[in-house]
């Protein structure tokens, strides 16, 4: 059995290499292709794409996974062996289960699809992206039919970004979510709005650089074992081994986009260099879901990017690195500026309070659209409808509706609730590591973070993908994902921020 499990190892292994590269084109393709350069890197990509999917789907593989997941059946759930049998066999079923013939149209659908959204966003044209958005959906629904255990056909879908995680699960949380969010959005915005006009200033982009690369070298993100560049859209990626690169963006008259931006993507780093050593080159070296990424991005941009204790320690810096324009300021006035809530349109742009609302209504949508409840045709209507209903808005355009995202175009269908997932998953975390650790709070007003960062190396980051998510989270704080400390949280916040009754 030992010889199987070395063998298993070393095809693992160079599947991980093969997917290294292939995440290395595309970095390479974000950050310093010539645009020309697109169709030649689509061909290389897509290639290495194929070969590590027809390294996985090998008769060896599946009879080398059978034996070893009975072999390893009564193992202990935390044998390091065991969790990448369980990883390995997962990701065997849901590769051999889909035809390939199915996959390459998917492959070609999405390819097609996404230049087309492009067009149709540029042109406020919904009428030319829905035959693919009618098409995206259709051999969704196919995928889904793939998979005969589950209660929904979303649930196949969800499956493949957060392992284990069902639609029903994430229907009655949303449903928490959705009670109490909407009025606390509807409380703050009969408020007088905040300030946000010390964000809006003179900022030099060398300067925003420099301070960002600064705090993520406070935060404990290790350059001698990562980068960051600049990108149009902000992303992180682990291309294997010690190799962890981050990117970001900078607008000069708006300090929050490179900043926060920059503390996003860290958050998202800190996990990738986070994973143990012994643990390179296999499958367990990846996050347990997107929703964990995600809540390791939120947690140091919202809990300890937007909190005052980080400001009342970092302004000073701040000011120090642009004194003509926050020579009047204060922390209390960044502080404030950061935590604005204002009902937007736009998803990426959202702040914490509204942002939810925002994947609630995609989620509800797309479950519609795959159960065939909702017709494609339909859905600007439907999505203006909930705009209107949770943020109170009127969408004046599909550019600024339902064409924002590029999700649906590229086949990522149930990726949206995972953000949310993970902004949940980011309170629960934190408060369990405050809770292991009183001192977290008055070490970051101390601009120290080696406490918390060590708390969430020992608990989250050092167990890659051994367990699923959930598994994770009851692991480590007691009980699976719940919206409680969120929500409490933001309304602890908020309150105070907004002097509600
Ligand atoms: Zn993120």
């Amino acid at each position: 059995m030992q010889d199987k499990l070395t063998t298993l190892k070393a095809r693992l292994a160079e599947i991980e290499d093969v997917i290294g590269a292939a995440d290395i084109l595309e970095w390479d393709q974000l950050v310093v292709m010539p645009a020309a350069g697109g169709p030649g890197r689509s061909y290389q990509y897509a290639t290495l794409q194929k070969l590590a999917h027809e390294m996985y789907v090998t008769d060896e593989m599946g009879r080398l996974i059978e034996d070893l997941s009975a072999e390893y059946a009564g193992a202990p759930a935390e044998d390091d062996d065991a969790a990448l049998v369980r990883v390995a066999a997962r990701a065997y079923k849901h590769k051999t289960q889909i035809p390939a013939a199915l996959v390459a149209e998917m492959f070609q659908a999405v390819a097609f699809g996404v230049g087309v959204w492009a067009t149709a966003r540029a042109n406020n044209d919904f009428a030319l992206f829905l035959p693919h958005l009618e098409r995206i959906f259709d051999l969704k629904r196919q995928v889904a039919a793939c998979f005969t255990d589950t209660e929904s056909p979303y649930d196949a879908l969800l499956d493949e970004y957060e392992p284990g995680m069902k639609t029903s699960a994430v229907r009655a949380t949303f449903a928490e979510l959705k009670a109490e969010l909407v009025p606390l959005v509807a409380a703050i915005a009969a408020r007088p709005p905040a300030d946000d006009s010390v964000l809006r200033r003179d900022y030099e982009p060398k300067q925003q650089l420099a301070v960002a690369e600064q705090v993520l070298k406070t935060f404990g993100f290790d350059f001698t074992a990562g980068r960051q560049d600049l990108s149009v859209h902000p992303f992180c990626s682990g291309l294997g081994q010690r190799d962890v690169r981050v990117t970001t963006r900078v607008s000069a008259n708006f300090l929050s986009m490179c900043l926060m931006g920059s503390m996003h993507e860290c958050g998202h780093g800190l996990y990738e260099q986070g994973f143990p050593e012994k643990f390179a080159r296999s499958p367990l070296t990846h996050a347990a879901s997107l929703g964990l990424h995600e809540s390791q991005s939120r947690l140091w941009e919202n809990l300890v990017g937007r909190s005052r204790g980080f400001w009342d320690h970092f302004f000073p810096t701040l000011q120090a690195a642009f004194p003509a324009s926050l020579g009047d300021a204060n922390a209390e006035m960044v502080y404030r500026a950061v935590n604005r809530v204002q009902p937007s349109f736009i998803r990426v742009e959202a702040d914490e309070v509204t942002y939810n609302l925002h994947t609630l209504l995609r989620f509800e949508l797309e479950v519609d659209l795959l159960e065939g409840k909702l017709a494609p045709c339909d859905a600007p209507a439907a999505w203006n409808a909930k705009v209107k209903e949770y943020l109170g808005l009127e969408v004046p355009s599909d550019k600024l509706g339902v064409l924002q995202d590029t999700h649906w175009a590229g086949g990522l269908i149930a990726y949206f609730p995972t953000y949310t997932l993970g902004n949940l998953a980011s309170v629960q975390l934190f408060e369990q590591a405050v809770s292991d650790n009183p001192t977290i709070p008055g070490d970051l007003s101390g601009g120290r973070y080696d406490t918390l960062l060590g708390w969430l190396r020992a608990n989250v980051h050092q167990q890659g993908k051994k367990y699923l998510p959930n598994e994770l989270l009851t692991r480590v704080t007691g009980r699976p994902l719940t919206a409680k400390p969120y929500l409490a949280y933001l309304k602890r916040k908020y309150t105070e921020l907004y002097n509600l009754t």
